[in-house]
């Protein structure tokens, strides 16, 4: 089964995991009502399909007025997105998701997956995120770090805070960091998970650590 991004934005926030604030819409009117319910003063509409690659494709747009939102919402929604992840069909979007923009200093991508040869989840992460991350094994694989963890351990303080200084967590957001590992480790476990990707995991310019897609 795969979920949505809000969906799964929703179930981290259970873990406390760090989200921007967020409300899904079906309609043009639920989306300029969402506006109303969040900070702004800028808002990211998000086409919400069960693919990736939807920034590049044209799914994610940046709104800095209410009738930016409008307009966006209106020709996203009901539209086919076609992106490197969907094949040549593409998607219907019937859903999009209004969030608030978060400003950010660095990208960073973060995964956990099943290693199946060895029977442990392993964490994936580098410096590198927001982009493709098959390009960057491709060009740069030395700059994907791969972590195992031990089921009867979970994911210990010291792994935590290890994968996010590989990844240049700056010292002092290294125990936030550590903190949305740990609620994603829990999360990933709770709900018998085979995948659960953030890329990009981002550091706000006050020094946060937010999961910016999911
Ligand atoms: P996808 O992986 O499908 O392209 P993302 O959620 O990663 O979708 O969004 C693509 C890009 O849009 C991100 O890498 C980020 O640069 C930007 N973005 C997404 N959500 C926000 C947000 N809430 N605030 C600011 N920028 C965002
Ligand atoms: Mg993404």
């Amino acid at each position: 089964m795969n979920i949505h991004e809000y969906q799964a934005k929703e179930l981290l926030a259970k873990y406390g995991v760090a989200v921007p604030k967020g409300i899904a819409a079906m309609s043009v009117a639920e989306a300029v009502a969402a506006c109303d319910q969040l900070p702004g003063p800028l808002y990211v509409v998000k086409s919400q399909i069960h693919a990736g690659g939807r920034g590049k494709a044209g799914g994610v747009k940046l709104c800095k007025t209410l009738d930016e939102v409008r307009d966006y919402s209106k020709s996203l929604l009901g539209s086919n997105l076609i992106t490197h992840q969907t094949g040549p069909k593409g998607q219907n979007v019937r859903k999009i998701y209004i969030e608030n923009a978060a400003n950010f200093a660095k990208e960073f991508y973060l995964s956990f997956v099943l290693n199946r040869n060895t029977s442990q989840v392993c964490i994936i992460a580098s410096r590198e995120g927001g982009t493709d991350i098959e390009e960057v094994a491709e060009k740069h694989p030395e700059l994907i770090h791969s972590v195992a963890i031990d089921p009867s351990a979970g994911l210990l303080d010291q792994q935590a805070d290890d994968i996010a200084a590989k990844i240049g967590v700056p010292a002092g957001s290294i125990a936030d960091a550590r903190k949305q590992l740990q609620g994603l480790y829990q999360a990933y476990m709770d709900t018998d998970a085979s995948l659960a990707e953030i890329n990009p995991l981002i550091l706000t310019g006050d020094g946060k650590v937010i999961a910016l897609d999911a």
